[in-house]
C-alpha cells in the first residue's frame, strides 16, 4: 500500500482560481486561495493532476478541485470520496478518482502563531515579578 503522492507543482491561473471561488460559492477572494499547488493524487500514469483549492462552504464537503495535464486545466466542484481507512481517516480526494486513495496523516501544517512568545500566568507572583 502506497502513501506517495503526485505531488507535480502547478501555479494555478487567476482565472481558474476566481473561477473555483464562484463554483464553491465562498465569500472569498482570489487571494484567500493557494495559487502554488502540488497534485494531491497518488502517483499515476497520465490523466489530469488534482488539487482542491476551496472547500464549499456547507456540510457537504465538497470542494472546488482544480485538474489540469498538458493541454487544459478545468475547475470542477466534486463530491468528497467517502471511503475511510481502518483508523477511521477519511480520504481526502475527490469522490469516484482513479489511483489510490490519500489518507491524512502526512505531517499535519502548523497552526499559524498569535506572535506571543510564551504563556504567563497570572497569579503566580506579586506583579513585576514576570521574568
Ligand atoms: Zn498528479
Ligand atoms: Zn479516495
Amino acid at each position: 500500500m502506497s502513501t506517495g503522492r503526485c505531488r507535480e507543482p502547478f501555479r494555478v491561473p487567476t482565472m481558474f482560481v476566481e473561477l473555483a471561488v464562484a463554483l464553491a460559492a465562498r465569500v472569498a477572494n482570489a487571494g484567500s486561495v493557494a495559487l502554488a499547488v502540488q497534485c494531491e493524487r497518488g502517483p499515476h500514469d497520465g490523466g489530469e493532476h488534482a488539487v482542491h483549492v476551496l472547500y464549499v462552504d456547507d456540510e457537504s464537503g465538497r470542494a472546488a478541485w482544480v485538474f489540469w495535464d498538458a493541454e487544459e486545466v478545468r475547475v470542477q466542484l466534486k463530491d468528497p470520496c467517502p471511503e475511510v481507512n481502518a483508523a477511521s481517516d477519511v480520504c481526502l480526494l475527490f469522490a469516484e478518482h482513479s489511483g489510490g486513495h490519500l489518507w491524512p496523516g502526512g505531517p499535519m501544517p502548523e497552526p499559524y502563531s498569535d506572535g506571543r512568545a510564551g504563556r504567563q500566568d497570572a497569579g503566580t507572583g506579586p506583579a513585576g515579578e514576570a521574568r
